[in-house]
Order: structure tokens, then sequence, then C-alpha cells
């Protein structure tokens, strides 16, 4: 249901003119708990929007390594980056990082608390991967 995310999300896309790319890798008709997957994907799309630069891009790869059995989907923006001391506390309840650089305001700190805490839920893991100043990338692996 990527696209239908990125449909409801188009309004800011177009505004801060960010290109998206998209791949897909694997068979796509896999079976996954469908309203936990899009609350992780709605969570990191927005965040990749609300954090990025304008005329940025964000890249989505989703890949079903068949041979495992996992799906697993990559978010890369080319946004403000978050600093390592940082990197250990966003998954944390309420916490923010200075949101005077985000091009769109207004969270509540819990979204990516609620990520980690769904893809645990799904015995999957997820990493994150940032430069200060020039992107961020999320990865999660869920079993199917
Ligand atoms: P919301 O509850 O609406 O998602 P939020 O986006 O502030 O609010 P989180 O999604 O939990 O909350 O993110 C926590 C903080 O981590 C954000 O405030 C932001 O500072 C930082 N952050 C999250 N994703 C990114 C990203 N892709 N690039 C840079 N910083 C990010
Ligand atoms: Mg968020």
């Amino acid at each position: 249901d990527i696209e239908r995310i990125l449909q409801s999300m188009e309004v800011s896309i177009d505004k801060h003119h960010l290109k998206v790319e998209k791949s897909f890798f694997g068979n796509k008709e896999v079976t996954i708990n469908r309203a936990k997957v899009n609350l992780i994907l709605n969570n990191l799309i927005k965040n990749a929007i609300s954090y990025n630069k304008e005329n940025g891009t964000i890249k989505i790869a989703v890949h079903h390594d068949e041979i495992e059995n996992r799906l697993r989907v990559i978010i890369e923006d080319s946004g403000i980056g978050i600093s390592q001391d940082d990197q250990n506390r966003v998954f944390e309840r309420f916490y923010r990082v200075d949101r005077s650089r985000s091009l769109e305001t207004g969270g509540t700190g819990l979204g990516l608390a609620i990520v980690k805490e769904t893809v645990d839920n799904l015995d999957g893991n997820l990493t994150i991967d940032s430069d200060l100043g020039l992107g961020t990338t999320f990865t999660f692996e869920i079993p199917l």
C-alpha cells in the first residue's frame, strides 16, 4: 500500500519539491500483517518528508527475500540527518530533535517509538543509519 500512503502525503511531497524513487525486488504477492506494516511505513515515510530538505529525495526499496522468506524495506532520505547521540534516543517516546530545521513541524515525538514497538511485535528488526546534514536511512526487516 505504499502508493496509497504516498498519495495521502502528496501535498507535502509536492510543496517541498521532493522526488520519490521506488524499487521492488522479488515476489510482490506476500502475506503480511497489513495494518502493522502500513503503520510502520506511514510513520517512516512521513518522517522522510518532514525531515527532508527542499528539492530532496526519498528512496523506498522493498525486497522480498524468498529464500529467507523475509520482507525488507529501506527508506532513505536526503534530509537533515540525525546525530549519533540523537540516534540513540529517537526511539524514545516524545523525544524530538531541534524542530526548527524541519520542513513540516508539529509532531508529537511518538512516531518512531510506535514504529519500534510494531517492528518488535512482528519479530522484526529496525536499524537506523544517518549522517548529520546528509540524510537518514531506516531499514526494517520482518519474517513472513
Ligand atoms: P510524530 O509523532 O508526529 O511522528 P515526530 O516525527 O517528531 O512526531 P518521531 O517520528 O518519533 O516523532 O521522530 C522523533 C524525532 O526524530 C523527530 O522529532 C526528528 O527530530 C527525528 N527524526 C525522525 N526521523 C527523521 C529523519 N528521517 N531525518 C531526520 N530526523 C528524523
Ligand atoms: Mg514522525
